[in-house]
């Protein structure tokens, strides 16, 4: 099965690595041939290469849309050559076997990137380099390909340590790494298609990521994993640049993203902090100054922060990076840290510092995919922003100013909290959140129970519960949980509405002196 090549067509938009890999093949003795702009580069580089116009007859034409569609093309990269058939064909009409094919791709995605108009996508769209590297990759058997400069070191190793040739497990696993991305470029094509269309969420589109990172494991030890990119250029964990500090894990990636979506939900606003654990917000505060704000959030839950994400809604400053380095964290993502903040930070080898191109917008249409055994859960993101003039006053009692400030804020963290979520504020931070249980009065209850942990931590007289408000991120099946509320000392509710028994729950709140608003929008979050 070891394959000794004569003969590589060479096609790459991307001319990184050319030179050395057009030298070490030439060396080898192996003829070169290539495409208008391949083969000028090779030359300019003083090696001899056959333009592939001279191999098809056939000039490059109709701007390049096509070049090397063509049977000697095609002919050389798919026939068998142990077929009786195959190479009787091959002589009969002059087709030379190809035995090494080196293609990158018109960059469709770099092109999208950076917000090319519709004509000169579709012109990035790569026809003829496609086609090439699927008939090499299905013909692996005889041919060698390559799509990206990155194989190009292991391609020459290959020749290196096989005298020469190519063995059949390479090429075999070269063909699987080359259907990758076929795949995920004609995955771009579409997506790029469905978003310029509008079409937020297409019912027939196709997955594909860029693999941007292998990990040591996955969520657990024993558990493979990768990070894979969409191209996006959102602001986020996928995009963001990370100054210091070991890689990401799979965990601190999920986490990151928690933290840094919830906390662009308060662009222009004043300063605000989420720490997150395990993807649920454990503290989100407002305050003065970002020190002050990430102090707050701190307070919510003390322990729980330990070894927490943070994330910031503007430029890490000295002040903060001082406090937050107080105890073990594990990432810190902000739109930006002085120099100051970097030189305090830089004491701190493990603490990973994320710096973001701005924050995400929250309101931005996008998918989201899931996986479930057998297949992908395709939705909308969940973009709903709060309109305060869109809620209902459902009880007698309206909420002041101080508490509709509160409820908005409760309401924008409780988006963020696995469902049932429950999530109570007071003073623009949140003092006690319920997240992830089976049952609204449980997540109730464990709320509660934090914010007397919270006072415990601070010594506080009372609960911060007393004189909150609480959110919840879908309505209440009974009054139960509003009651238990009204119990920790709540004064105001912000809820979707929309129960069988919301009359009853009304009245309870009516009866406990509560005030209470409706959203008529529900944020479950799983
Ligand atoms: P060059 O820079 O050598 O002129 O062009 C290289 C690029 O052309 C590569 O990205 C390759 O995939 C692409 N290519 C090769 N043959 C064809 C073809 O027949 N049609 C189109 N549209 N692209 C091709």
């Amino acid at each position: 099965d070891l394959i000794r090549p004569e003969r590589a067509l060479i096609s790459v938009s991307d001319k990184t690595g050319l030179e050395e890999l057009g030298r070490a093949l030439s060396r080898r003795g192996v003829e070169l041939v290539s495409t208008g702009g391949t083969a000028k580069a090779l030359r300019a580089a003083g090696l001899e290469v056959r333009d592939v116009s001279e191999l098809t007859g056939f000039p490059e034409m109709m701007d390049g849309r096509v070049k090397t569609l063509h049977p000697m093309v095609h002919g050389g990269l798919l026939a068998l050559r142990d077929d009786a058939g195959h190479t009787a064909s091959m002589e009969e009409h002059g087709i030379a076997p190809i035995d090494i094919l080196v293609v990158n791709l018109y960059p469709f995605e770099a092109t999208v990137a950076k917000g090319a108009d519709w004509d000169t996508c579709i012109e990035n769209i790569d026809i003829g380099g496609p086609a090439m590297l699927r008939a090499a990759a299905k013909n692996h058997a005889h041919v060698a390909v390559v799509t990206d400069p990155e194989d190009y070191g292991a391609l020459l190793e290959e020749l290196d340590g096989q005298d020469g040739a190519t063995s059949f497990a390479f090429r075999r696993n070269l063909a699987q790494i080359t259907y990758a991305r076929t795949a995920s470029y004609d995955a771009a094509v579409s997506t790029w298609m469905a978003g310029a269309m509008k079409i937020e969420a297409p019912r027939r589109r196709a997955f594909a990521g860029t693999l941007a990172q292998t990990m040591r494991y996955g969520e657990n030890p024993h558990q493979s994993a990768a990070f894979y990119t969409d191209g996006s250029e959102r602001p986020g964990v996928a995009t963001a640049k990370q100054l210091q500090g070991k890689e990401l894990s799979y965990n601190n990636i999920n986490d990151t993203d928690a933290a840094f979506e919830l906390v662009s939900e308060f662009a222009g606003q004043g300063p605000a902090c989420a720490i997150i654990k395990h993807a649920n917000p454990c503290g989100v505060a407002g305050g003065a100054t970002l020190a002050d704000a990430y102090s707050r959030a701190f307070d919510c839950d003390r322990t729980s922060a330990f070894g927490g994400i943070v994330a910031l809604n503007r430029p890490l400053d000295a002040e903060t990076a001082a406090a937050i380095a107080e105890i073990f964290t594990e990432v810190v993502i902000a739109p930006g840290a002085d120099d100051a903040a970097r030189e305090i930070f830089a004491t701190k080898k493990n603490l990973r510092l994320l710096i973001t191109d701005g924050l995400a917008d929250p309101a931005a249409a996008a998918t989201t995919v899931r996986q479930v055994s057998g297949g992908y859960l395709v939705q909308d993101r969940d973009a709903h922003h709060l309109d305060p003039a869109g809620l209902t006053v459902a009880t007698k009692r309206a909420p002041s100013e101080a508490e509709m400030a509160d409820l908005i804020f409760a309401w924008t963290v409780a988006k963020h909290v696995k469902s049932n979520a429950i999530v109570y504020a007071r003073d623009g931070a949140t003092v006690g959140v319920g997240a992830g249980q089976m049952s609204r009065v449980d997540s109730t209850r464990i709320a509660a129970r934090k914010a007397e942990d919270m006072a415990e931590a601070l010594g506080l007289s009372e609960p911060p519960t007393r004189g909150s408000v609480v959110a919840s991120d879908a309505f209440f099946p009974f009054p139960d949980g509003l009651l238990a509320a009204a119990e920790a000392g709540a004064t105001a509710v912000i809820q979707p509405g929309g129960s069988m028994r919301d009359k009853d729950v009304i009245a309870a709140a009516d009866e406990a002196g509560l005030a209470m608003v409706l959203t008529g929008v529900r944020h479950f979050r799983h």
